[in-house]
């Protein structure tokens, strides 16, 4: 169905024309007659689907030149990127609509230049949460004559914590009123917000994300937990998209993938919700220009924006929820291009999830071993013929040629020599899988085994795979090599095998965890935490915080942490 079959003005149809949408996308076929009946709609489809247009076409078309001054629109959206987005493309709906004004409002940037665009009177305001409360009670945005309130991506506005912020704000409006809400997921929240604010709503929904799937090839790859990061620049080396975007879960993760990507020659940026606005509009921009050619990013960072072109979709992290799987790789395989996505997966438990998610998308993920060294040299050589081919003919080197002839190299020696130091640039500092590190002796059965002691913990939001992951990237050690891992408040501490732990000792100082720095030593039973040198009290007020924590289990259950389960890495992301 095409726009123009919808009761549309002409203002708004020639402003669809010159984006150059034709046909409708299924969720603006089926609720923009709705939103122009003045309906409330609970839409649920997924990211790349135009949800901007469909609840922004019918908000431009609901303005009238007697709503001169007055805000009718308010639109609450997660991320300041998200309200700056949508603020842009609403303008454009609304370029030949004359008198519609629109503004967003959104923290980390000058409230004054906000106030001043709200003083001028905008008809459809666009904010994140908090911002559009600070406006509400400095009254510089007022809302008593609000027709129509839309949440976009509200799951993710809850995620964020954004929940009171919002009720107050719906409780706030005039309760004539239309609400709209859009959502990838239905969690019960969004259930009770909708029966709270809304009025007989009616659901749009999507089905899964087939669609945005079925043009994107699939495939993982496994590898030790503390070689993902050599993996994956092996990968990047291989493919080399000129525009890939890699997701971690945190933010700590995406700052040190960063900053090991560039430092290894990769246009690599990472982008993630700590990070100054003016530093986010600089990463966004670099990499919608193609000067960043790797972006890292959080899933709450990335959701939502809206690039054109990205080659692959690399998830550094396995995501904690199959909805964001969908999420991250619709990244990629945009507007009927094919992309690819590629995950990385360390250990039989991952491999578990991802199966779990490849039943949940209905695609397949394929298995792929690791190109290596002489894969990527091959593939570089493929490339350089491809990219010498494709160059214009062009005889301005001839006198050097003759040049060097008379040196005695000819035309084809002085070519090789060119394209061999080329091939060297790319793939001389290529990470090496097997038989890098000396392999070192394990832990054997009944082998005797110390402690160390690693000065991270709890509070740092630790988990043992993130412990173990470094100590096996640390030490080149197997993660079998390794025992029981004890986390507390401020410290862990971690079984080895005592003829390792001299070398353990020497290869993980310094080391990161995490993106924290720390300190590991032997264990003396007397921890710098805050139940120094006192195990047992230590031991038992953990347990009865555990205990308070997780209900009444069995004290081996409450212990049995080592493998963390995904709720808990839930609560780790960025
Ligand atoms: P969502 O909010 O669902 O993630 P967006 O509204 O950001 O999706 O739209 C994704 C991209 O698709 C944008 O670049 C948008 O301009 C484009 N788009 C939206 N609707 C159409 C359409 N009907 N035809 C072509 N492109 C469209
Ligand atoms: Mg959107």
């Amino acid at each position: 169905m095409q726009f123009n079959e919808l009761n549309l003005s002409q203002e708004i149809l020639r402003a669809v024309e010159e984006l150059g949408f034709e046909e409708m996308t299924e969720i603006q076929q089926q609720s923009i007659p709705l939103l122009l009946e003045g309906q409330d709609v609970i839409g649920r489809s997924n990211t790349g689907t135009g949800k901007t247009a469909a609840f922004g076409i019918p908000a431009v078309e609901s303005i009238s030149p007697a709503d001169r001054g007055r805000t009718t629109v308010l639109i609450l959206c997660p991320t300041r990127e998200l309200a700056m987005q949508a603020n842009e493309e609403i303008r454009k709906f609304a370029k030949f609509k004359e008198g519609v004004k629109t503004s967003a409002v959104y923290g980390g940037a000058s409230m004054e230049k906000q106030i001043h665009e709200l003083k001028r009177g905008a008809n459809i305001v666009i904010g994140t949460p908090g911002r559009v409360m600070d406006h509400i009670r400095r009254r510089t945005l007022r809302l008593e004559n609000l027709r129509t309130v839309i949440l976009d991506e509200a799951d993710e506005m809850l995620n964020m914590g954004f929940r009171e912020d919002i009720e107050s704000i719906l409780a706030d409006v005039p309760s004539e009123r239309q609400t709209v809400l859009f959502s990838a997921t239905m969690p019960p929240e969004i259930l009770a917000i909708t029966e709270k604010y809304q009025n007989d709503p009616v659901q749009v929904k999507i089905k899964s994300a087939q669609k945005t799937v079925e043009l994107i090839e699939q495939f993982y790859f496994e590898t030790a937990m503390g070689r993902k990061t050599d993996a994956l620049r092996l990968l990047l080396a291989a493919y080399k998209p000129s525009s890939a975007m890699v997701f971690c879960n945190t933010k700590a993760m995406v700052d040190q993938l960063t900053e090991e990507l560039v430092k290894h020659g990769f246009r690599a940026a990472g982008l993630h919700g700590d990070m100054k606005q003016i530093q986010r509009t600089q990463v966004m921009n670099s990499f919608k220009n193609k000067t960043t050619e790797i972006l890292v990013a959080t899933d709450v960072a990335a959701r939502g924006i809206d690039v054109s072109g990205v080659d692959a979709v690399f998830n550094y992290d396995l995501p904690q929820d199959n909805e964001y799987y969908i999420h991250r790789i619709g990244r990629t395989g945009r507007a009927g291009h094919t992309g690819s996505a590629y995950t990385l997966i360390s250990g039989r438990r991952q491999l578990f999830d991802l199966r779990a998610i490849e039943k949940y998308t209905h695609a397949e993920i394929k298995e792929m071993p690791l190109p290596d060294r002489s894969d990527i040299i091959a593939m570089t050589k493929e490339n350089l013929v491809k990219q010498i081919s494709s160059l214009e003919a062009n005889h301005n080197g001839y006198d050097i040629l003759d040049r060097l002839a008379a040196m005695g190299i000819d035309y084809r020696e002085a070519a090789a020599r060119l394209i061999s130091e080329k091939l060297d640039a790319e793939t001389a500092s290529l990470p090496e899988f097997e038989a890098s590190r000396p392999l070192r002796k394990g832990k054997k059965d009944g082998a005797k085994t110390v402690k160390v002691d690693i000065s991270i913990g709890r509070s740092k939001r630790i988990a043992p795979n993130f412990i173990l992951g470094a100590l096996v990237d640390a030490t080149g050690m197997s993660g079998r090599d390794f025992g029981k891992i004890d986390i507390f408040d401020n410290h862990t501490t971690v079984e080895v095998p005592e003829s390792e732990s001299e070398y353990i000792l020497d290869s993980t100082n310094p080391m990161k965890i995490n993106g924290h720095q720390v300190e590991v030593k032997l264990y003396s039973g007397k921890p710098t935490g805050a139940f120094s040198g006192r195990k047992r009290p230590e031991r038992k007020q953990e347990f009865d915080r555990r205990k308070k924590a997780y209900g009444n289990r069995k004290k081996s259950d409450v212990f049995s942490d080592y493998v963390p389960n995904r709720r808990k890495r839930a609560k780790n992301k960025g």
